[in-house]
């Protein structure tokens, strides 16, 4: 019993392992060479592995989509209208490293030093400074040649394990609560099948940071840019006065470009940046392929200004040379929405201080699937699950960490079963 109206019950250790190891094992990595969504099979295979667990603890909203979404409704157990609260886990791994044959080892009582992974590699405390807090936990390990999937099945199963405690444990209270499993965050697409409508909850929160105890309320803003350049070909021997080099001119452009600074590798923190990630063309067309990030969304447009300048300079110089900017929105900072909905963040800060345990708000130099929902207009932050050394080959996940998550959330549902949101 915690507090006199909120409490945790006992998580089931070996059966939130049992979990995640079955749902690791099953390759989920998204492709991103096909417009098919979802963009690999396995993803559609673990979604309906979890359908039927949903369905058997007894959800009967549940199905799988169309596009391999699983969708599943928890009914109230409180009088009056509780605020819906939506948790979201995606199901899909990363493609940047291998994920066939993951054999996952669980190392119990972790001693503190190198950690040792199947295959014979260590990973090093100097290589992952976050080893040391875990000494004496349970930790959950790639064989060292594949990814673990951490990200984001500890996401996953921690929304199944918690929604089995809330079954089993009627005597803790919530209001509606909406699960949804996504399909291909890893490759941008993770919100492009989701109906808002359909969802119909008042707030969400993805499930899928690192470690533990970090609330992550700010995401970077961010654009797109396509600079066009276009130039005039002939043939070389007769070019004089007449050929517009196309390729020249975007290496013009490149050069304005800032030298000392505003570049992800010249960058941390709140810095924003100008990322150019990709150049190509010919002597009659060029194009220039570039990020623009920032967590102050103004300075967005202080950027794609700086570059429209940059791109009416270069045309200057190259006499007939058309120069075009186009500008494709993104996502946005999370904390833009949520100004609108505070409790957003003021309760999963509040659920840590009600089980005493240490917590930070986090901003993170990217995007997630929230800052794309809470634009739409659903509050998203995100939440710690465990994970550690995503996306490579020395994945592991935290077992003790994933339990935290659940009685956090355990809390945080209760909080919110009490709480009012303004129509
Ligand atoms: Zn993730």
């Amino acid at each position: 019993m915690i507090g006199a109206s909120t409490q945790v019950v006992p998580i089931n250790r070996d059966r939130l392992l049992e979990r995640f190891i079955k749902y690791v094992k099953i390759d989920t990595a998204a492709d991103p060479t096909t417009d098919r969504y979802p963009s690999s099979q396995g993803q559609l295979e673990l979604g309906k592995i979890l359908l039927e667990e949903l369905v058997e603890l007894g959800l009967d909203e549940a199905y799988q989509d169309d596009y391999g979404l699983v969708w599943a409704s928890l009914p109230s157990n409180v009088e009056g209208d509780a605020p819906t609260l939506a948790l979201v886990a995606h199901l899909d791994t990363s493609p940047e490293a291998p994920s066939n044959n993951i054999s996952p080892h669980v190392v119990e009582s972790y001693d503190g030093k190198d950690l040792c992974f199947a295959n014979g590699e260590t990973l090093t405390i100097e290589q992952c400074p976050e080893l040391q807090g875990l000494q004496g936990k349970t930790l959950v390990c790639s064989g060292g040649d594949t990814l673990l999937g951490g990200d984001d099945k500890a996401g996953v199963a921690i929304i199944m394990e918690l929604v089995a405690s809330l079954i089993e444990n009627p005597n803790l209270k919530h209001g509606p609560i909406k699960i949804l499993m996504t399909c291909d965050e890893e490759i941008g697409r993770g919100t492009d099948k989701i109906d808002l409508q359909q969802l119909n909850a008042d707030v969400a929160y993805t499930i899928d940071g690192g470690g533990a105890g970090v609330v992550d309320t700010e995401t970077f803003s961010a654009d797109a840019v396509t600079v066009h350049f276009k130039g005039r070909n002939i043939h070389p021997a007769i070019a004089k006065g007449r050929m517009i080099n196309a390729i020249r001119a975007a290496a013009d452009f490149l050069a304005g470009l800032p030298s000392n600074g505003c570049s992800p590798e010249s960058t941390e923190g709140r810095e924003g940046f100008i990322h150019v990630y990709g150049i190509s063309g010919g002597v009659g067309d060029a194009a220039i392929e570039i990020l623009l990030r920032s967590f102050d969304t103004n300075q967005l447009e202080e950027y794609a200004e700086y570059l429209t300048d940059l791109g009416v300079k270069v045309r200057e110089k190259f006499p007939g040379l058309e120069v075009s900017l186009e500008v494709t929105k993104q996502y946005r900072n999370l904390r833009d929405s949520l100004v609108n909905l505070p409790a957003a963040v003021d309760l999963p800060c509040q659920a840590f201080e009600v089980l005493g345990r240490p917590y930070e708000q986090a901003i993170i130099r990217g995007g997630t699937d929230g800052s794309q929902l809470s634009e739409k207009g659903l509050p998203t932050p995100n939440l710690s699950s465990g994970q550690y050394q995503i996306h490579s080959v020395k994945e592991f996940a935290c077992l003790d960490e994933m339990i935290e998550s659940i009685e956090h959330l355990q809390i945080l549902v209760q909080l919110w079963s009490m709480e009012k949101i303004e129509a």
